[in-house]
């Protein structure tokens, strides 16, 4: 599998009033072509801010995107180094990025078709008739029907399913190496999230692109997603293959995670299961594990020393104290490591 993107020791850090929020705090990854990695967590775990920090679309001002160690590595160059011009050039052709709410990403008083020929014509020296029937083309693609029709209507001729996918065309028109979807099918019903997450798959192996998936739910990324990654306040906790993470998880935060996803039984008594209290300030990030205050079988020492990886397998790897040789993991540990 050929590597596209590879990111080293990732920081992103807000200048507030209340100080500096360390919104990502040292993350590794990388995404091969053809493949989909979800990034999964509660809002405010750092996942979007780590989409954008490869998009080039955090503010300038006031934030700190990496150290002198961090690297955005994607066709042999650091996207951390390039200037906001080298940025847009990459942004949209290189990289695309869908986001949550279709309607606000639309123009609503330019046609449909234009939007998408523009979106070409940007980053393409072709004149506006092969721009148009790109932009017709597409719309075959996204599966929506007569679309010569189509692409002269308005954004609010279409539904929420529709519009999602007409993003979905503008994003890939230029034939992207990245598409990053942050919540992509959020703002949709059930049955029409499920129909987005399959036309996403389906093109993604068509066209060979490598997908970052970007959520808060697990269930989304179920069917969808190679690899998952798992974001807790700014840090990744665990990451593996899919399979890894739903059948053989190892940290506690990934289990009541996958705890909250609601599942078809017949035994409708169960609540779902909904984690208590939140995430940690992270202008003063804690010392040791992040998700400490909230875990049932914290430790002492995980209050106090930031836990170290442990690889279960090939990839699926996690940060937790309950997986080192000296944790007593049959009952509450008083484990103070020297
Ligand atoms: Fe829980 Fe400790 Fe593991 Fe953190 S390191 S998840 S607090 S057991």
């Amino acid at each position: 599998k050929e590597r596209i993107l590879e990111v080293e020791n990732l920081t992103v850090a807000f200048k507030t009033y209340g100080g500096s929020v360390q919104a990502v705090r040292g993350t590794d990854f990388y995404l091969d072509k053809g493949e989909t990695l979800a990034i999964v967590g509660e809002s405010g775990c750092g996942k979007t801010v780590t989409a954008k920090a490869i998009m080039g679309l955090l503010p300038i001002d006031n934030t700190t995107i990496g150290n002198e160690n961090s690297k955005i590595m994607f066709n042999g160059r650091n996207l951390i180094k390039l200037t906001e011009g080298e940025l847009a050039d990459l942004r949209g052709k290189e990289i695309s990025m869908i986001f949550q709410d279709p309607m606000t990403s639309l123009n609503p008083t330019m046609r449909i078709g234009e939007q998408i020929a523009e979106s070409v014509l940007i980053h393409n020296q072709i004149s506006k008739e092969k721009a148009k029937e790109i932009a017709i083309k597409m719309l075959k693609l996204v599966q929506i029907p007569n679309p010569e029709e189509r692409y002269k209507q308005y954004p609010f001729e279409f539904s929420g399913g529709m519009r999602q996918r007409v993003m979905i065309a503008i994003a890939l028109a230029c034939d992207p190496k990245i598409l990053i979807a942050d919540e992509p099918t959020t703002a949709l019903d059930v049955t029409i999230q499920a129909q987005i997450m399959k036309l996403i798959n389906e093109l993604k192996k068509d066209l060979d692109t490598g997908v970052i998936l970007v959520t808060h739910d697990l269930g989304v990324v179920a069917g969808a997603a190679d690899r998952i990654i798992v974001m807790y306040a700014g840090k990744i906790v665990e990451s593996g293959r899919t399979e890894d993470i739903f059948y053989n998880l190892k940290h506690p935060y990934t289990y009541a995670l996958l705890q909250s996803v609601p599942k078809l039984t017949k035994d409708t008594s169960k609540k779902l299961y909904s984690l208590q209290g939140t995430p940690p300030d992270l202008i003063d990030p804690p010392k040791g594990c992040g998700f400490a205050p909230r875990c049932d079988f914290a430790m002492k020492i995980c209050s106090i020393k930031t836990p170290e990886k442990t690889t279960f397998a090939e990839g699926h790897e996690a940060y937790c104290w309950l997986h080192h040789e000296k944790a007593n993991t049959q009952g509450v540990p008083e484990l103070i490591l020297t």
